[in-house]
């Protein structure tokens, strides 16, 4: 298949140009048509090393209004390492998208620049979960309005005892947001999360 073909914009299909990306991977190929169309839950089970973080970026980066500064789509991810990458890479992934700003929140840095940063309009948060729950209790980021949450490494998260920093941030978003789920594998406590905070998942498996 073609990234065209799964049915990204114009503006993405220049940056996978952009980024020398030739055809989609297994994940992408399954998760981008799913994320893209459908009003639903999603769970994902790949590892790293297989493009997931553009099979969620994708979608998620096409489905922003860019004409609203508020905050739409929510990323978690275990670490700073990993939540400075993802940013990086949905940067590139929207070089072509007008007046998309994502942020990036993680512990170990200035609060008061984060802060900065998200009060000039931030649709998409890459954070991990601790600074984001101290961020949320010193009313730095407002979430309740958001559409779109992925738990990133979801498993890598439960393992770092992420459970309820996890839960306290998810409690504070809509009930009717659709929830990206991605894990390398599926253990108890990452199906517990899916069947807490999920409505009736479509599944994906690469
Ligand atoms: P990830 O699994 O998201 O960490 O991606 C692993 C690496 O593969 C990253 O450096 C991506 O930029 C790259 N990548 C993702 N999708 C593709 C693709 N379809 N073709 C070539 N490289 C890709």
């Amino acid at each position: 298949s073609t990234f065209k073909a799964l049915g990204l914009n114009d503006a993405i299909l220049q940056a996978v140009t952009d980024m020398g990306f030739k055809a989609p991977s297994e994940v992408q190929e399954k998760a981008i048509p799913v994320l893209l169309r459908e009003e639903t839950d999603v769970v994902a089970l790949a590892q790293t090393g297989t493009g997931k973080t553009a099979a969620f970026g994708f979608p998620l980066i096409q489905r922003i209004d860019v004409n609203n500064r508020n905050t739409q789509g929510l990323i978690l991810s275990p670490t700073r390492e990993l939540c400075l990458q993802i940013t990086n890479e949905l940067k590139n992934y929207s070089s072509h998208v007008k007046g998309l700003n994502v942020v990036a929140v993680y512990g170990g840095a200035n609060i008061q620049e984060q802060a900065r940063q998200i009060s000039r309009g931030a649709q998409i948060i890459v954070a991990t979960p601790g600074r984001m729950q101290d961020m949320m209790r010193r009313n730095m980021v407002d979430i309740t309005g958001i559409d779109y949450c992925v738990l990133d490494e979801a498993d890598e998260m439960l393992n770092m005892g992420f459970y309820e920093d996890i839960t306290t941030i998810l409690a504070d978003t809509p009930k009717d947001k659709k929830t990206w789920l991605f894990s390398a594998t599926m253990p108890k406590e990452v199906a517990r999360i899916a069947k807490q905070f999920m409505k009736s998942p479509i599944e994906i498996t690469v």
